[in-house]
């Protein structure tokens, strides 16, 4: 039998961080100190038009606990596995599989939210099949996480929109600055074909154009009607499962994206800038936005990243909004000053 105060004192951890990157770790380490010596991978899973997405959250092999960023594969790696999860998914239950070659076998949980939709895959490998203690411990601990990261979400969105708020934008783009976009560890130096495409990192200022006038010909409930559409449009515009929709203020809003160099960024925004400006909002028309954008890298904190990205944004506006600018190429064009750092004495204390 377990060891029932080890158990406590695991999910006592488990809800200790408010952060879901900690929360990820923490899950892994508890089921380590539970199963050692046995390899768990933790997967977000989303259905999307009727096929299953997984990513990669976290993972615990020989014993040492890493994050998806550290992982050469992010997807689930093989077609059986895929399947397996799929029919794990599909009958809401365990799926057992053994391993090729009669090497152990392999485990995977499905993981519900709090509203019953399927949001997390635990694939665990080991010599034998799960007991159902086992079982029962594993999704007792799965409902902890589950609930537990419904309590941060809440806390991490904003209440009009439903995006994320200002503060986790803070924590994500420190985020990026530290990991400094570098290729993962244990992606082979010599092993070219496998390398992947190195990713930059975007950080987008968005701000809603002449929002004023639209609060004063219509009334407040128009305009926080629009900001709503405006968030949906952007949360669907955006490409990838990596990509993050925040409410900045008022009608700003900041986007985070992967892209491998500028102009796909540019078309990206391009893109998103278009959409809205298609849109027919309900009884006020046509709406457009101005967007600012920059690489997150190298800076020295966020205010920095975000005081390049207003810089560019500023310049959109001045120049008959509508429109996307990018800070780098504004700065060596010489149509905008490069921004100071941010230092203690600029911010402002009330
Ligand atoms: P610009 O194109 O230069 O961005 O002009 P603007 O009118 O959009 O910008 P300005 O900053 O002058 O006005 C923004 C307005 O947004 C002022 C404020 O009353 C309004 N606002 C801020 N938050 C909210 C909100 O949550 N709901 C609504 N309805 N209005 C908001
Ligand atoms: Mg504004
Ligand atoms: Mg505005």
């Amino acid at each position: 039998m377990y060891n029932s105060v080890r158990i406590v004192d695991n999910l006592a951890e488990i809800t200790r961080y408010q952060d879901r990157h900690v929360l990820e770790k923490s899950l892994m380490k508890t089921l380590n100190e539970l199963f050692p010596g046995e390899n768990l991978r933790l997967f977000a899973a989303r259905k999307r038009e009727n096929r299953l997405e997984l990513n990669l959250l976290s993972f615990c092999v020989n014993d040492v606990i890493g994050m998806s960023e550290e992982a050469d594969q992010q997807g689930a790696d093989c077609n059986e596995l895929e399947q397996a999860v799929a029919r794990a998914v599909g009958n809401s239950d365990i799926e057992l599989m053994w391993n090729a070659g009669g090497e152990g076998m392999t485990a995977i949980y499905p993981a519900y939210d709090t509203r019953g939709d399927i949001f997390a895959v635990l694939v665990h490998q080991r010599e034998v099949p799960p007991g159902g203690n086992d079982q029962r411990l594993v999704y007792g601990i799965l409902r902890v996480y589950a609930n537990y990261l419904a309590l941060i979400d809440k806390s991490q969105r904003d209440k009009l929109t439903g995006l994320f708020n200002r503060e986790t934008l803070n924590d994500e783009v420190t985020r990026l600055l530290v990991r400094g976009g570098s290729i993962p560890q244990n992606a082979a130096a010599d092993d070219s074909r496998r390398r992947p495409l190195q990713v930059k990192h975007w950080l987008a200022l968005v701000d809603i154009d002449s929002f004023k006038a639209i609060n004063d010909n219509f009334g407040h409930l128009y305009g926080d009607e629009v900001i709503i559409l405006i968030a949906r449009l952007m949360e669907s515009g955006v490409m990838r499962d990596s990509d993050l929709v925040f409410r900045y203020g008022g009608e700003e809003f900041v986007l985070l994206l992967d892209a491998p160099d500028e102009a796909s960024i540019r078309a990206g925004l391009e893109r998103l800038r278009l959409t809205i400006e298609a849109h027919n909002f309900p009884q006020i028309g046509t709406v457009t936005i101005s967007a600012g954008f920059v690489e997150v890298a190298g800076q020295q904190s966020p205010a920095d990243v975000i005081g390049e990205a207003d810089n560019a944004l500023y310049y959109a506006k001045k120049h008959g909004r509508n429109q996307v600018q990018g800070y780098r190429e504004l700065v060596e064009s010489g149509r905008l000053a490069r921004n100071a750092p941010v230092t203690e004495s600029d911010i402002e204390l009330f």
